[in-house]
């Protein structure tokens, strides 16, 4: 249910509306937009009716919400969502591309990928410390070390920095040393970690799990919204099918089709979704062209000789080149972000 107040509605009416939502038991959002604050009322709310808000003063008008991912859908008449990184960086409002390698390999390594990513255009600096092997004998990362090495990449090259956090036990700790927290493919559906990540600010990067439809992807990211955490970045990173010529079939129909559903921004990771180095330049074109909010590409200074996902990672001269034609098909779709981009490089 999705309580729309009047333009001129008070903080007192808006903290009304959350207090009969508590009375009943369920909980009240409130959301602040430019013309006017709607609050979304989440719970088992089989039994409330519009009737039990609509009367309460400053309340325009109430609305049902019939998807089971109330604050992410697009009916909860929330505009697209774009969510601020730092000062020049806001996913949802220009193109963002994320760049980094699949793993922190060492310090000396890190710094030359967060160079390689700085130099060819890139916004962000990606790479894990933790890793989510399929085999408990493959390289996991190096931990907190790795953590406080793409730290350190991130403030020499002056990247927002990206990394992924596997258990809710390490939520505070990763998202001390980072920008933004990532949740992996197999953990879009590890529902203790994703209300973990839900009670601090961070924003989340959710990938799609890799069997996962477009409405479980869109409830594993309402339940970092309902935590109380608004800031969920969505990453299409391929699925599971019969096709094994790539790692992963990489859905871009999920992007306009998310587009649609969802308020919540949108990347794209051309990167697993198919696992092929020669794939990724035309598969990154291609997702900005059918409207994803950003990219999340891994870029290693010696793709070879990556620890790990060596046959995915692309080499620097490629990174610039994706950055540059990504850039150009973006602002021919969006030539009011083209303007601002011109006015971000000459500050
Ligand atoms: C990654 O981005 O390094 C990663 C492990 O991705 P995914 O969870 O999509 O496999
Ligand atoms: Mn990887």
């Amino acid at each position: 249910m999705i309580v729309i107040m009047r333009p001129e509605a008070t903080e007192e009416h808006i903290a009304g509306v959350c207090e009969r939502a508590k009375e009943m038991g369920l909980a009240g959002h409130p959301c602040y937009g430019v013309q006017q604050a709607t609050i979304s009322i989440i719970g088992f709310d089989q039994t409330i009716a519009p009737g039990d808000f609509s009367a309460l003063p400053g309340v325009d008008r109430v609305m049902r919400v019939s998807a089971p991912y109330k604050l992410a859908s697009r009916q909860s008449g929330l505009p697209a969502t774009a969510i601020k990184i730092s000062s020049k960086v806001v996913i949802g409002s220009g193109l963002t591309i994320v760049g980094g390698p699949c793993s922190v390999e060492g310090q000396a390594q890190i710094l030359e990928a967060a160079r390689i990513v700085k130099a060819g255009g890139g916004h962000m600096l990606r790479a894990g410390a933790f890793k989510p092997r399929t085999s408990p004998y493959q390289f996991r990362g190096l931990g907190i070390e790795g953590l406080e090495f793409l730290a350190d990449a991130g403030r020499a090259t002056g990247l927002p920095i990206v990394s992924e956090v596997m258990t809710p036990a390490m939520v505070e700790r990763v998202a001390d040393s980072t920008d933004v927290l990532q949740i992996g493919t197999r953990n879009m559906q590890n529902y203790d970690l994703l209300l973990e990540v839900g009670k601090t600010e961070k924003p989340v990067l959710l990938k799609r799990g890799m069997s996962a439809t477009l409405a479980e992807f869109l409830q594993a990211a309402e339940y970092i919204l309902s935590a109380g955490n608004p800031n969920v970045i969505l990453c299409e990173r391929g699925i599971r099918t019969f096709e094994t010529h790539t790692r992963n079939t990489l859905d871009l129909s999920s992007v306009p089709s998310l587009k649609s559903l969802t308020h919540l921004p949108v990347v794209v990771d051309p990167s697993h979704g198919t696992g092929r180095r020669e794939l990724v330049l035309p598969m990154a074109r291609a997702a900005v062209a059918c409207g994803a909010d950003g990219l999340l590409v891994e870029v290693h200074p010696d793709p070879d000789r990556s620890i790990s996902d060596a046959q995915q990672a692309i080499s620097a001269e490629m990174f610039a080149l994706m950055v540059r034609d990504c850039q150009a098909i973006f602002n021919v779709l969006h030539p009011e972000f083209a303007r601002q981009q011109v006015q971000i490089n000459a500050e």
